[in-house]
């Protein structure tokens, strides 16, 4: 049997892969079992911030993989202390609980705000979560909850409960559920939508949530996972917003290849989670950590202003040619709406040497952070003619 029937044989049925076996690459070019070179606009779904066996990155991590590879959270560690360190200068924060994954960061930033409300409130007095519909949280049973999509609920009955779910973009809407029901502790959102097919939270609703979380005490958990870490632009989505918030999450480009998970907390919420109140055994761990801090200090003012420039030139190049709906997004987190089905785009990019993601119903485009102008100019010219 060849990898492809191996793999349909063995690993569990959870994915609809791409028919492609990826072996290696270098940068945001990445090569199949074949020899076939492809353009990389997914980066493993903003995992690979600097793409495919970044050196900097690749040095770091191989350097702590031979001093210390793991060790207890029972024990101090240097990676981890000065990956939380730069985290909190970088962002305002307080304090950092690290874990393994975006879902791990999520459920991590609920125990929080959860605890927080109990701690303040009394215990079980305020524990709802509102997140917004066609959201994206995760896939534990509790983020999965939190996740407004109903699509990903029907076979997990029943999911944790205390989430409620409002329409992304509509005020007045939220202010009606949060001012009926006096057991919320918190709001839960992106700024970007991304597997909800790339659609941006308006400026007036960030605005309405930041006012309503003052007015009724409520934390504002913002999930960072694929926004985050360069991806739109700034550090984090939410410096582009002009609010602060309470608690974020974050994960996939934060370790440029390797799994971690980041909860941020702030002022209101460093002193909630105590010892033994949460914890994870490879959270933290150091070879992880010393790749993330490579990657965090390269994301500089001039990296970020280059995101945004190529992001503007995908957009100012594909919002008006054939075939193209509309493209949201921000940075170089873009969703193409195209006339043709989104399935024909992929396999004809794929046919000509590129690879492109898709989210609900869209072409999504998440390529490495440093990917060269000449691979973009040669991407957009194939996603152009895959559209039209
Ligand atoms: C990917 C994603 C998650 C889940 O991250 P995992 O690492 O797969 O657990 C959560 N939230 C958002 C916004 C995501 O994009």
């Amino acid at each position: 049997m060849n990898i492809k029937e191996i793999d349909s044989q063995y690993v569990a049925n959870t994915y609809a892969r791409f028919p492609v076996q990826l072996q290696c690459g270098k940068g945001s070019l990445v090569w199949d079992e074949d020899g076939r070179e492809y353009i990389d606009m997914g980066s493993g779904i903003a995992v690979n911030a600097f793409g495919v066996a970044d050196g900097a990155w690749a040095a770091a991590v191989s350097a702590q993989l031979g001093r210390l590879q793991h060790c207890s959270n029972l024990y101090y560690s240097e990676p981890c202390a000065l990956l939380a360190e730069q985290l909190c200068r970088r962002t305002g924060m307080k304090k950092v609980f690290f874990g393994n994954s975006g879902a791990e960061a999520n459920e991590c930033a609920i125990k929080c705000a959860r605890k927080y409300a109990a701690d303040k409130y009394g215990a079980g007095n305020r524990y709802k979560i509102v997140t917004l519909k066609n959201s994206f949280h995760g896939r534990t049973l509790t983020t999965l909850a939190a996740t407004g999509q109903d699509e990903f609920h029907a076979d997990f009955q029943p999911l944790t409960p205390g989430f409620l779910y409002a329409e992304a973009n509509d005020c007045a809407a939220l202010r009606a559920l949060v001012e009926g029901d006096g057991a919320i502790a918190a709001i839960m959102f992106e700024l970007v939508q991304g597997e909800g097919g790339v659609h941006r939270l308006s400026q007036e609703f960030v605005d309405c949530m930041v006012s309503l979380a003052a007015e009724r005490d409520l934390l504002l958990i913002c999930d960072e996972v694929q926004t985050g870490n360069g991806r739109t632009g700034s550090l984090y989505a939410w410096m582009q917003y002009g609010f602060v918030p309470d608690i974020m999450s974050t994960a996939k480009g934060l370790g440029g290849g390797l799994p971690i998970g980041a909860c941020l907390m702030g002022e209101k919420v460093e002193h909630t989670l105590t010892a033994g109140s949460h914890g994870s055994t490879f959270g933290g761990n150091p070879a992880v950590c010393a790749g993330a801090l490579s990657i965090l200090e390269r994301i500089d003012d001039g990296l970020l202003a280059e995101v945004r420039a190529k992001g503007e030139y995908i957009v100012s190049q594909l919002s008006s040619a054939p075939g193209v709906i509309s493209v949201t997004g921000m940075g170089l987190m873009l969703g193409i709406a195209t006339e043709k089905p989104t399935a024909e785009v992929v396999a004809e990019c794929m046919a000509n040497g590129v690879l492109v993601l898709t989210a609900h119903g869209k072409v999504r485009l998440l390529p490495a952070l440093n990917i060269p102008m000449e691979l973009v100019e040669k991407a957009v010219a194939v996603i152009r003619a895959a559209c039209a």
